[in-house]
């Protein structure tokens, strides 16, 4: 336990097992279109290259109650799109056994046990008009009643981030990542089964410690294969305080580091056309979020599967969900008409 002083008094800088900070409403965007709601703090992962276990602390899940009450707020308040958030949100849990006595449980069950599914169903039912996102997944962690859900329920988004960080099973478990490839390409095959439309983004990490050409390659190998809608992807340093930075050597050379990193994202802009491509023509339902920054005629929103979609404003306005049908596309936008 870590104590500061400050002006004569001493405060705690441990990270609390218990505290979620469920009643604190964070200030939100004017816009009132999307809003991001805590469901989960901090991550019990602990991938070599992460700060996020030291900064964050032990996962804590947030009360489901406080959960749909906040969402129902949004609502009302006029927000239309809700992204639940946390490090690793499928590994969202909570005991019905903590519930608060004198909340009106009309969803919740007494002593019923909230996993993510369950929660992310319940609050797509309590808001059937807003439309549901969540970031981030983790591999390991998610599981078939996800997908059942998310394929069940309308407002939910067709679209899974997944992160894999690297092809290459070598390095994934430098990484301390608890998936191999063969694990994340069995779940890709499960998402793409169950949900057949749903589009899939990643963040991947060049250049990591002792990653040499054959693992590099071996992670071209599984974009291929997967053909993400899009991706992040990074270049990797240390991050003071982590396992790597203690204990691994950075020695992969900045120029190959840079290369990799090019080769991955010219990788991913083709696959980012391929997907877009096959857009044209369909109708998409977009939610409008905002004037386009390159032409102040057209709006900008996105469809379920978290594309951006350009088309002209129209007797429409910002916050409407409309129908677009998209008539062109480049790899990091589609085009579309009214
Ligand atoms: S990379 Fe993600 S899963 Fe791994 S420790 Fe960090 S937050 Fe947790």
């Amino acid at each position: 336990m870590i104590f500061l002083k400050k002006k004569g008094e001493y405060i705690s800088t441990s990270f609390s097992k218990t505290e979620t900070y469920a009643d604190i409403i964070p200030k939100r965007e004017e816009k009132k279109i999307t809003a991001f709601v805590t469901i989960i703090r901090g991550c019990d992962n602990m991938c070599t290259f992460c700060v996020v276990p030291f900064t964050r602390g032990r996962e804590k899940s947030r009360d489901p109650y406080s959960i749909i009450k906040e969402c129902k707020f949004l609502f009302k308040k006029g927000y239309k799109e809700i992204i639940l958030l946390g490090q690793n949100v499928d590994s969202y849990l909570w005991y019905g056994g903590g519930l608060k006595k004198n909340f009106k449980r009309k969803e919740i069950k007494n002593e019923e046990i909230i996993n993510f599914s369950k929660l992310l169903e319940l609050v797509a039912i309590s808001v059937p008009l807003m439309r549901i996102r969540f970031w981030t997944s983790n591999p390991n962690d998610m599981s078939d009643n996800v997908l059942n859900v998310i394929k069940k329920y309308i407002n939910i988004c067709k679209h899974i981030h997944l992160p894999v960080q690297s092809g290459s099973n070598r390095i994934l478990s430098l990484m301390n990542r608890k998936h191999t490839y063969e694990d994340y390409i069995f779940l890709i095959k499960k998402i793409k089964n169950i949900i057949p439309n749903c589009s899939l983004s990643c963040d991947i990490i060049t250049g990591f410690c002792n990653e040499n050409e054959n693992n590099h390659n071996e992670t071209l190998n599984l974009m291929n294969y997967v053909k993400y809608n899009f991706s992040y992807m990074f270049l990797y340093s240390h991050r003071i305080g982590t396992y790597a930075y203690k204990k691994l050597i950075d020695n992969v050379s900045l120029s190959t580091k840079k290369r990799r990193l090019t080769e991955i994202i010219n990788l991913q802009k083709t696959h980012s056309y391929y997907r877009k491509i096959k857009y044209i023509d369909s109708i998409q339902d977009i939610l409008i979020e905002g004037i386009s920054t390159k032409n102040i005629h057209f709006f900008y929103g996105r469809n379920s599967g978290n594309d951006i979609v350009i088309f002209p404003k129209k007797n429409s306005k910002i916050g409407d969900f409309i129908k677009v049908k998209i008539t062109n596309c480049t790899s990091a936008t589609l085009v579309g008409l009214l």
